[in-house]
């Protein structure tokens, strides 16, 4: 039925499509999609042919309002080059436009690089924050980072291979006793993640230069915040054990 169906798709491995991924893309009128020779690939794998419309959130006004005004009458479906669309891709603008025009949204989830990085990572997750790209100039990120830092949870950045080495130095400097992890191609022949501290991680990937695509993630702070009660205990126990001659000089 008419409306705008958002769809994720794989983000590497083409067995990652879902069934009702499969379902919708077969079914809509069109899709709206960054790249249409992308797009194009993934429907000719799946066997499908629809129009195969180009959308980005730059798209001006008068386009993002003739696209929505379509979905009065068609079902289009989002996609975006791999993963979920809206997670560091195009389409926010557009479902919040169809959303104030009444037009059915619907989700249809599937794989995003930030969750498997996450999941791969064995950092703490009962809470992470996903903050997409950090800035490619070394004083914006360093702003971010340290700004971020203040921050109780595993942090999750999207990263490109080229800068990864640049991220890790600044992380180093900045959040130096952290635990990162930096997971690789995902889902891919080559996926990997490795974890370690920011330094090691930093000189293994100095000396090998990342290829491919890449989820950084900085674990939480480490110490939890001092109650005035915790304090006053912690200080009694350290007097407690304190050697006699040490207490006097005290
Ligand atoms: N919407 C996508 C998603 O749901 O994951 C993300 C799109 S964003 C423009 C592209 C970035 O996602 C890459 O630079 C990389 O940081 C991350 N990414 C995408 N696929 C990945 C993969 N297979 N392995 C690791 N990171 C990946």
């Amino acid at each position: 039925s008419p409306g705008l169906y958002i769809v994720a798709t794989p983000i590497g491995n083409l067995g990652d499509i879902t069934l009702r991924a499969i379902e919708v893309l077969g079914a809509c009128d069109a899709v709206a999609c960054e790249d249409t020779r992308v797009t194009g690939k993934l429907m000719k794998h799946l066997g499908l042919s629809k129009p195969l419309w180009r959308y980005d959130d730059h798209a001006s006004e008068k386009d993002r309002a003739r696209l929505v005004e379509s979905m009065q009458t068609r079902a289009v479906a989002l996609v975006s080059d791999a993963g979920t669309p809206l997670v560091s891709d195009p389409g926010y603008r557009l479902v919040r436009d169809a959303r104030e025009q009444a037009i059915p949204v619907t989700s249809i989830p599937g794989p995003c690089a930030a969750i498997a990085g996450v999941t791969l990572s064995g950092l703490p997750n009962d809470r992470f924050m996903f903050a997409g790209f950090l800035p490619a100039k070394d004083k914006a990120r360093a702003e971010v980072l340290a700004d971020l830092g203040a921050v109780r949870s595993t942090l999750v950045f999207y990263e490109t291979g080229p800068r990864l080495a640049r991220s890790l130095a600044a992380i180093c400097e900045i959040l130096p006793g952290r635990e990162v992890a930096v997971a690789r191609e995902l889902t891919k022949l080559h996926e990997e993640c490795r974890t370690g501290s920011p330094l090691k991680l930093a000189e293994w990937y100095g000396a090998h230069p990342p290829k491919g695509e890449i989820v950084l993630l900085v674990g939480p702070p480490g110490e939890q915040p001092v109650g005035r009660a915790d304090a006053d205990a912690l200080l009694a126990d350290a007097l407690a054990t304190l050697k006699p001659s040490q207490a006097a000089a005290q």
